[in-house]
């Protein structure tokens, strides 16, 4: 899961996000604004855009993608 880093623009407040919507705003958790500067986490950088599938996912009602996908 990515973990992406963020400094404000505005207040230069770092920040963390986990990424799990590429569409969610990311806002400032300190003066709100959305303009910020994206660093790149050192522990967890995304991996090439890959999917990755959590195994919890295996054996409930849930799907990964929404149940169209066919990946069962
Ligand atoms: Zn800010």
């Amino acid at each position: 899961m990515p973990i992406y880093e963020y400094v404000c623009d505005d207040c230069s407040e770092r920040y963390e996000r986990i990424v799990m919507n590429q569409s969610a705003p990311i806002t400032c958790p300190k003066c709100a604004s959305s303009k910020h500067t994206i660093q790149l986490s050192v522990f967890a950088a995304p991996a090439n855009g890959a999917k990755s599938t959590p195994s919890g996912f295996s054996g409930g009602g849930g799907s990964c993608c929404g149940g169209g996908c066919g990946c069962h």
